[in-house]
């Protein structure tokens, strides 16, 4: 499931791609992705504008012209394309924006969802996410204050998107193994020295992923050079068996409250 640096990635690619361009018509073909009727989405987009987009979470916010906000989730499978019709991937798609011969189109949204509010609908709807890792505000001090009275374990909190937003299955374990600590830690165990080395982690693994462009597999673009970068850089997610980069241990796979969980048992404690 894309998380904070892969929607990253999207917005900023999209800004570039899409924003303040005319709409010029819509189509779906799923009308469940969408929470309106799809005859008054075509109809509300058509001759619209997408003139700013936002993250929240791992979720986009397209902002339209008309003052309306499309609400994007991609949730398991969800990717986006932009492109003419020959460049599109053969794969099945829900919801189809055009923008004259090129369009914008949403692909595996099948969990994911694009539903349209006015924009006070979207504030209470976000309302209980918790802090965005990479605010400028979001101190250390912040960060050890949603830390209190926490309890569980490591990996099964940084996933929990009322604790943090935006951190998923991946880069719970890529923080974890950043920072030296176990994901399977207590999180009433951890020093002040180990929140500290936890928060720097988090802040350095989230902006390299951003930075490398997050681990779709998928392009935006034709010459997309940017999106999926990260996939090559992630140091134990999806890597049991492989040695360790710090210390050559091979690398172990858990499962923690039903989520995939990589480590390395030798120089994480
Ligand atoms: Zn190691």
């Amino acid at each position: 499931m894309p998380e904070l640096p892969e929607m990253e990635t999207y917005r900023q690619q999209l800004t570039r791609l899409i924003q303040n361009a005319p709409i010029t018509g819509a189509e779906v073909t799923r009308p469940k992705s969408l929470n309106v009727e799809p005859e008054r989405f075509i109809q509300k987009l058509t001759g619209n504008r997408i003139v700013h987009i936002d993250r929240r979470a791992k979720h986009l916010l397209f902002h339209l012209s008309s003052g309306e906000v499309l609400l994007l989730h991609l949730m398991l499978g969800g990717w986006m394309f932009f492109g003419t019709e020959e460049e599109k991937p053969d794969r099945t798609t829900q919801v189809v924006i055009h923008y004259g011969d090129k369009h914008l189109y949403f692909i595996g949204l099948r969990l994911g969802y694009l539903h349209m509010y006015a924009l006070p609908e979207v504030a209470t709807l976000l309302s209980k996410l918790g802090p965005e890792p990479l605010d400028a505000g979001f101190t250390f001090a912040r960060f050890q204050n949603v830390l209190k009275g926490k309890k569980g374990n490591l990996k099964v909190t940084l996933v929990d998107q009322s604790f943090l937003s935006g951190i998923g299955n991946c880069y719970s374990d890529e923080i974890c193994f950043s920072a030296g600590i176990l994901p399977l830690r207590k999180l009433s165990t951890l020093t002040e020295e180990e929140q500290h080395r936890l928060f720097l982690a988090m802040r350095s693994v989230l902006l390299e992923a951003i930075q490398y462009g997050g681990y779709i597999d998928e392009p935006l673009f034709v010459g997309d050079r940017l999106t999926g970068q990260f996939d090559a850089k992630c140091r134990v997610y999806d890597r049991e068996g492989e040695p360790c980069l710090r210390c050559g241990h091979p690398l172990v796979k858990t499962e923690v409250s039903s989520r995939k969980c990589f480590y390395c048992a030798n120089c994480q404690s």
